[in-house]
């Protein structure tokens, strides 16, 4: 084994969003940064609809041109609910909201737009690896001291770093081997989604929209344009309702799609161009952000189901919180847990409105419509949680919400590990 120790001060496992942020970010405060990626080269992932407050990290990032300029995306405007007999609500236009640049966000296409974020942080000077990957981390006396990465040819090596954040996504790298899953216990559902060709779109300033359309039982369609006359379609339910007839992803999916008047519409024009995919890693968050010499972003530290498509805010908007926590803690000559305290509970307080208003979704007291007609006047309250604006007092809205909606406590865990709990 090879023992590679050369002043590293931050090691990142993972090149999605979330690493890509805190790779660049880190380079960008002067940090020598090795970021270590499985892919060989930039590859297909889940996650294409962006909501308004990415474009914060994305500015701190200096990408927005990059993004808008690129052939990667489609601008999307608003998002709209197709209802079970096929009526469509008006669309929730965020520039109606605000007349910030955010209000005008994207579809993107992942593969390209992870690209983007990667060159990104290569060019503000952090080292990418691709075509390796983590395997273990280093510890000593219960600090993480480095990782142990295994390369295309299958040659281990050591590297070593005062901390390593861990942003390799629902592979969840270090809660896995630390044993820190823990589900959230009401949102087990299952997605299955593909790509079609020639579906029906709308045009102008309707041509991104994003589609959310109900089924019985509380299941979703998401109808996602991307460029090129490719839609991502997938339905979203629970897994005992979904795979309780066939185990067939296509039969499943084209038996729901049926089911949808919206849906069966705009897809009867098209035809599918991708295989049918697959997921029930659904909603959990790690018991710990953190622990010495290591911490959590994005996917890796906590998931929330896709339906209000928060999933890359959160990447993005953590990968830059904990390159700043890191380059804090680096400069302090610190890098325990308690260093990462703050950014854990940002990132959970943030986080919980939009699992509030998930977990009332799919509550079969609830629907939009009928809320926004007793409470009118919070409709800017649920516009600024569907854009990621979540920094507010959210308490007044989610009493009216829990009107129809049974809602859940905050999730206790999530804070670091912290050396006097685990040696009291
Ligand atoms: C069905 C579904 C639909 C979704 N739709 C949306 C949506 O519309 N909008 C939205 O914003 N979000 C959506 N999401 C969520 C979104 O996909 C994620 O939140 C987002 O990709 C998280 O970014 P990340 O950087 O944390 O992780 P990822 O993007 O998963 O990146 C993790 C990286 O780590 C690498 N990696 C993993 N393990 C290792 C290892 N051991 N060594 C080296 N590298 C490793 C992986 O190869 C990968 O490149 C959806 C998710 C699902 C499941």
């Amino acid at each position: 084994m090879k023992d590679s120790t050369e002043g590293i001060d931050a090691i990142v496992i993972g090149l999605g969003p979330a690493g890509a942020a805190a790779s660049a970010i880190l380079a960008e405060h002067g940090r020598r940064v090795v970021a270590i990626e499985r892919d060989v080269e930039s590859s297909y992932r889940v996650g294409e609809s962006l909501i308004p407050f990415c474009w914060h990290p994305l500015n701190r990032l200096g990408v927005v041109d990059d993004v808008r300029g690129s052939g990667f995306v489609v601008e999307k405007n608003s998002v709209q609910f197709a209802g079970l007999e096929g009526s469509v609500s008006k669309p929730f236009y965020f520039f109606e909201h605000t007349d910030h640049p955010c209000a005008r966000t994207w579809q993107v296409v992942r593969k390209d737009f992870d690209r983007m974020l990667r060159a990104n942080a290569a060019r503000k000077g952090a080292e990418l690896r691709f075509g390796h990957t983590v395997r273990a981390l280093i510890e000593v006396d219960g600090a993480v001291c480095g990782v142990e990465v295994q390369d295309e040819h299958g040659e281990v090596s050591e590297l070593r770093a005062p901390v390593t954040i861990d942003a390799s996504g629902r592979a969840t790298f270090a809660q896995t081997k630390l044993g820190w899953r823990v589900p959230d216990a009401k949102l087990r559902k299952v997605a299955i989604w593909t790509y079609y060709e020639g579906a029906k779109r709308d045009t102008g300033v309707d041509e991104g929209t994003t589609t959310i359309a109900y089924l019985p039982e509380k299941g979703w369609f998401w109808y996602i344009p991307l460029p090129n006359d490719r839609v991502g379609v997938g339905v979203v339910a629970e897994k005992d309702y979904l795979f309780g007839s066939t185990r067939s992803p296509e039969e499943i999916f084209q038996r729901e799609a049926q089911l949808q008047p919206w849906i069966k519409d705009r897809l009867s024009t098209g035809h599918v161009i991708e295989e049918y995919r697959v997921t029930s890693e659904f909603s959990y968050r790690s018991r710990h952000c953190a622990k010495d010499g290591l911490v959590l972003a994005g996917d890796a530290f906590s998931f929330l189901d896709p339906v209000f498509s928060s999933g890359v805010y959160f990447a993005l908007e953590s990968g830059v919180r904990v390159a700043d926590a890191v380059h804090a803690a680096l400069a302090a000559g610190d890098t325990s847990a308690a260093r990462f305290e703050a950014y854990g509970a940002r990132f959970r307080e943030q986080m919980e409105p939009m699992r509030k208003l998930v977990h009332a979704f799919y509550d079969d007291d609830f629907n939009f419509g009928k809320f926004l007609k007793r409470h009118p006047d919070l409709r800017a309250d649920l516009t600024d949680c569907l854009i990621g604006d979540l920094d507010k007092d959210f308490d007044p809205f989610f009493r009216a919400v829990s009107e129809f909606a049974e809602m859940p406590e905050p999730l206790p865990h999530g804070g670091p590990l912290m050396r006097s709990a685990e040696h009291p």
